[in-house]
């Protein structure tokens, strides 16, 4: 255990309502059981009432709809229209049903999405004044047509953005320039609406709002609803005998970790969740953990894991026969795994069970697969960094009851972010360092929507402000490419074409690769061609809803990958090399001895071999070739230079250069991440010794999508603190010469060699001005 938290309780204060909010909605709220609002809600509430944009984000279960809802019903009362917008159709579904149920006077609410009827279809244009929808249907239906829609526009007065942090990268920076075309249809027929977002909490909430609307919006992040007391554990595995790639110490698994506190837990009666990743792992956690108490009962006297100190307070401690779950040789029957593709009624069954105690533990995939009554648990327990602080907290509110005391622990993985935050508390329990990104200047996504827009209404020079300070030069691209044309009055779209089609906004260019399932032909679902050739090269064991499979061809002419369902005791991971140019620097500026630059770049990347390793142990079982084309990518890069007078001296005494840039290049990839929501597959990385383009020590970072994603851009506006955490996670991993946990990276095509850890360390502290380092 690395530290645990004490997350205090936060007590229950008066509700009320604005006294705007009309009676009718307070007599039907009050019989739904809402009594008034919290004050971040009426915060909200009186913002968009006042007719400012605002972005709210606060945790799990602070009552984020409702904080919309008060406002945007009001408006439909008061005759206006209100445009819902959800990144999924389940939560288009979950908000109509709230709104059934509320049965608002004179709404008319609607879902407009890919399975609505023709005749559903013009009931909504005819009557709804609430209408549900996502993306892509105002991308493809909505905005083309908005002819059809102008009443609709007309009255436009609220577009509520709902879990907008879904809207980060590639797809964010589509989304963003589908806001601008509607903003632009809105004011065509007059209206111009407030918008009102609604996220998970994260870093500068309100600069991200701005990005994606192009609107200033002010943020509310003060959550004011009431908990009871977390405790919170961080975990970190201990290193084990066997030995990986270059004789580096291997981690124990964070699975096997979580399986065996899942047992002592389960003896101590506490009822548990534990997440993870796949549903091989659900069943294999649930497997050990039973395994375990079987022994327990068997050898009665052997003492547990300290863990159960700190699950004191949740649970009762039993004598020697029996424990605080019951008699020793029951325990194995408590545990089950609980996944995706089991049954509805089988979760139905396993979800009882679980809340009539008669299960104890369970091992479970992902928390949103989860039947809504699976919560006021005892303890959840966390087998590796889901990624985002939001998801930690989403799967940590699973626990506690009304007035009891939760435990919450997170167990590392064998990465560096998890080395990271286990050591690193005030990341996870201070304020959000994690910002959602994107990049609407994107050229690649910007002129599909250009030509979008031109083809909605034709384009003037007024609108340009609207689409950002790079649309000029892009507009010159399209009317030279014969997509637009220029006339004296603005851009024309003058093809018989739907211009909607050059934007594919969910994917990432270039046509998809369809995954298949060889015996049965089932397609399982595509995978974008740059990805493709990472996750479902031949050999690739692939996971699609916690289901694995493994690749047994990827046929990139014909666009198929084909699958077969195994069970491989082992995972995979592609390896490329790379090379870089820089074709242009946007930005610069000095850091310590050397210069920090954000620009263009292009990248070549083939994929040349990949890597198996052990499932429970994490042991390396091998690297096999593969014969994969190389792909070029232009892309935006943040990059580092440190000059010889610097660096030759560091020579001398001894330190390799080339091995410690890569170490800090592998690293700083794995630490990003932390200060955007961004996986470490969505960025890349090239260090070298001296490179070409500038002659220097350079190492860079680079965004994985065509065009930028807003990755690199944040490395760059964070570059202190970033590299900072990306020397501290080094310098806090007890491996000698280094490990997965700190400078090994599993996608590195040059097998991670040379490596230098202490050299690392040295450059950072260089790089980072603190002097000679230690
Ligand atoms: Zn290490
Ligand atoms: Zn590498």
């Amino acid at each position: 255990m690395t530290h645990v938290e004490h997350v205090p309780p936060r007590p229950a204060v008066p509700l009320s309502w604005p006294d705007w909010v009309d009676e009718r909605l307070v007599t039907r709220w009050a019989n739904l059981g809402v009594t008034g609002l919290w004050r971040h809600q009426i915060e909200v509430a009186e913002l968009v009432r006042g007719g400012q944009n605002v972005i709210i984000a606060t945790g799990t279960a602070s009552g984020k709809t409702l904080s919309y809802l008060v406002p945007a019903v009001s408006e439909v009362l008061d005759g206006g229209t209100v445009l819902y917008l959800t990144p999924t159709k389940a939560l288009a579904a979950d908000q109509l049903r709230t709104l059934t149920e509320l049965d608002p006077p004179e709404l008319r609410a609607a879902t407009f999405d890919g399975d609505t009827s023709f005749e559903e279809r013009a009931w909504a244009r005819r009557h709804a004044n609430y209408l549900l929808t996502n993306p892509d249907m105002l991308h493809r239906t909505l905005l083309p047509r908005h002819a059809q829609w102008s009443a609709f526009w007309r009255r436009l007065r609220v577009v509520v953005i709902d879990e907008c942090h879904g809207y980060r990268g590639v797809f964010g920076s589509h989304v963003a320039q589908i806001l601008r075309r509607l903003r632009r249809v809105c004011a065509r027929y007059g209206s111009r609406p407030v918008f009102l977002l609604s996220s998970a909490t994260a870093s500068e909430p309100g600069a991200f709002a701005t990005r994606l609307t192009g609107l200033r919006a002010e943020e509310v992040t003060a959550d004011a609803s009431p908990r009871g007391t977390t405790t919170f554990a961080l975990w970190e595995p201990p290193l084990t005998e066997l030995r990986g790639e270059g004789g580096a110490p291997v981690r124990r698994p964070a699975t096997m970790e979580s399986a065996e506190l899942l047992a002592d837990l389960v003896t101590g009666g506490v009822r548990t969740l534990a997440f993870v990743r796949s549903r091989r792992a659900a069943e294999s956690v649930a497997l050990t953990t039973r395994a375990r108490l079987e022994d327990l009962a068997a050898d009665a006297g052997r003492p547990v894991h300290d863990v159960e100190r700190y699950a004191g307070g949740v649970g009762s401690t039993g004598g020697e026969e029996s424990t605080g779950g019951g008699r020793l040789s029951d325990l194995p029957d408590k545990v089950a795994a609980y996944r995706a593709g089991y049954l509805a009624d089988d979760r139905r069954r396993l979800e009882r069970a679980f809340r009539s105690g008669e299960l104890l533990g369970l091992a479970t995939t992902n928390a949103l697969e989860l039947g809504v009554d699976v919560s006021g648990l005892d303890a959840v327990l966390i087998a590796g960094w889901p990624g985002t602080r939001a998801s930690l907290w989403q799967q940590a509110g699973r626990a506690g009851r009304d007035g009891q005391d939760a435990l919450a622990v997170l167990i590392a993985r064998d990465d560096p972010l998890d080395t990271y935050l286990v050591h690193h508390p005030e990341a996870l329990f201070g304020r959000p360092v994690e910002a959602i990104v994107l990049d609407p200047e994107n050229p690649y996504v910007l002129g599909p929507h250009l030509c979008a827009a031109a083809a909605e209404i034709p384009l003037t020079p007024d609108d340009l402000e609207t689409f950002g300070p790079s649309a000029k030069e892009v507009l010159a691209g399209l009317v030279e490419d014969g997509l637009l044309r220029r006339r004296t009055t603005g851009w024309f779209w003058t093809k018989r074409e739907r211009a909607t089609d050059l934007a594919d906004i969910r994917g990432a260019g270039g046509s998809p690769i369809q995954v298949v399932e060889a015996s049965t032909g089932r397609l399982l679902g595509t995978v974008d061609e740059p990805s493709a050739h990472t996750t479902v090269h031949a050999g690739a064991v692939y996971v699609h809803q916690g289901e694995t499979f493994l690749v047994e061809e990827l046929d990139l002419d014909a666009g198929v990958a084909l699958v077969e369902t195994g069970t491989p005791d082992y995972t995979t991971f592609a390896r490329d090399v790379t090379e870089i140019s820089i074709l242009e620097s946007l930005r610069s500026r000095p850091l310590g001895p050397g210069e920090l630059h954000f620009g263009s770049v292009e990248v070549t990347r083939q994929v040349v071999s990949y890597l198996k390793r052990r499932t429970q142990s994490g042991e390396l079982l091998g690297d096999e070739d593969l014969d994969l084309p190389p792909r070029t990518l232009r892309t935006r890069a943040v990059w580092w230079t440190l000059p010889a007078s610097v660096v030759t001296p560091l020579a001398e005494e001894g330190l390799d250069l080339g091995g410690a840039a890569h170490a800090a290049e592998h690293a700083s990839i794995g630490l990003l991440p932390l200060f955007a929501t961004c996986d470490r597959w969505d960025i890349g990385g090239v260090s070298t010794e001296s490179h070409p383009d500038t002659g220097l020590l350079t190492v860079f970072v680079y965004d994985g999508h065509e065009g930028g994603a807003g990755f690199a851009e944040r490395g760059y506006a964070r570059a202190l603190d970033w590299l900072t955490a990306t020397r501290e996670a080094i310098a806090s991993c007890e491996c000698d010469h280094g490990c997965p946990s700190c400078i090994q990276s599993p996608k590195c095509g040059n097998g991670n060699e040379p490596l230098d850890k202490a050299g690392a360390l040295r450059l950072l502290a260089v790089l980072l001005s603190l002097g000679t380092g230690s």
